[in-house]
């Protein structure tokens, strides 16, 4: 069944509230889909955002990688021979991980429509729902406290707090959402980079030495800090999850034989899509390292195939799949089911979105 071609276009969508860490603050989602035709008249669509604080990828560079590079080097392949293109798909250009996920999960889309089964059963089919966290943006304390409250309101019973910006103010951040959401809700600490290792350290000996419970700490120092991340993670009880510190395989092995951290977060903006996150989940089993599966501001597109690999692969027991719910516009037809805090797999084959509306095509 050959490739015969890829597409590429543009979705804009607006968001419910604007999106803040300690890298960024976005308004609106715009994203570049792509969808790639084969021979039996099937269509498979990715979608990648441009994360330039993360990933470096930026729309430009995502449309001319996937145009003059990718395209070319996999255009005319068997996607029966799944291994074969994704090899070629990631020796077309080093780097550019952004539009290797966007191809790589249209590809998957559109070898299991091919098959004729949901994406998630080729993959393992491990689970069939699993609940996902909401994540809190960095504000004054007030406003997280209030945001904090809404989505325990929408039932969303993990939150994903954002932090790192101001460190002299995170523990009050912290203390006062707990005192506000009570005991029942589980929370996960985000920095995203914006602590210094010894500022880790005591930040998170304070976290713990109030009782707050924290699920985890995700990424506190530096990407490429690796010895700042093992100290951290060396020095304090609650669990560490690497997240920016993770992209290849390669990165999560290294990770995982220094200890560097406890916990993986898996994004398929960073892997380059799935092939390489299933090369991840592998090492991970091996070494019995829990995994989260994250995203990056995502519509249902590349949210949905998250949820396929989540789904099939059980060494992920962590989701932070929220894109979907921070988007303001109504959700596409077909695939995971998105409702509050639960998703919920379909039996639609690959991994199902029937149309992407509102997308500008170029063809
Ligand atoms: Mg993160």
């Amino acid at each position: 069944m050959r490739i015969t071609d890829i597409q590429v276009g543009r979705l804009s969508l607006p968001l419910a509230h604007p999106f803040k860490t300690a890298l960024r603050t976005v308004e609106r989602l715009e994203d570049v889909v792509v969808r790639v035709v084969g021979e039996n008249g099937l269509v498979g669509y990715g979608e990648a955002p441009p994360t330039a604080v993360i990933t470096g990828d930026t729309i430009p560079s995502i449309l001319c990688a996937i145009e003059e590079y990718i395209k070319p080097a996999i255009a005319g392949m068997d996607l029966m021979d799944l291994d074969a293109v994704m090899e070629r798909l990631d020796g077309s250009m080093v780097h550019n991980t952004s539009p290797k996920a966007a191809v790589d999960m249209a590809l998957y889309d559109l070898w299991g429509r091919t098959l004729g089964k949901p994406l998630y059963q080729l993959l393992g089919g491990a689970k069939t729902a699993f609940e996902t966290d909401l994540t809190i943006s960095v504000n004054p304390v007030d406003e997280m406290v209030r945001d904090a409250l809404e989505a325990r309101g929408r039932g969303f019973s993990i939150l994903k707090i954002k932090v790192g910006k101001d460190p002299a103010l995170d523990v009050e951040r912290i203390a006062a959402i707990r005192k506000a959401v009570g005991p029942a809700v589980k929370l996960r600490v985000d920095a995203n980079q914006g602590w210094t290792a010894a500022e880790s350290v005591s930040i998170i000996k304070a976290m713990e030495d109030k009782g707050l419970n924290i699920e985890l700490v995700e990424q506190p120092v530096a990407a490429r800090d690796f010895e700042g991340l093992k100290a951290v993670t060396a020095q304090v009880d609650t669990p560490i999850l690497a997240d920016e510190a993770v992209f290849s395989p390669a990165d999560a092995l290294h990770i995982i034989e220094t200890h560097a951290a406890d916990y993986l977060n898996i994004k398929l903006m960073k892997t380059g899509g799935i092939h390489n996150a299933l090369k991840i989940c592998e090492a991970a089993k091996k070494n019995g390292v829990k995994c989260l599966i994250g995203c990056m501001l995502e519509s249902q597109i590349a949210v949905a195939a998250a949820a396929h690999l989540c789904a099939g692969q059980g060494i992920i027991t962590m989701a932070d799949l929220d894109g979907p719910s921070l988007c303001a516009s109504p959700l596409m037809p077909g695939g995971p089911v998105f409702d509050g805090a639960m998703i919920t797999m379909s039996g639609d084959p690959g991994i199902g979105i029937e149309a992407v509306e509102g997308a500008q095509w170029q063809c």
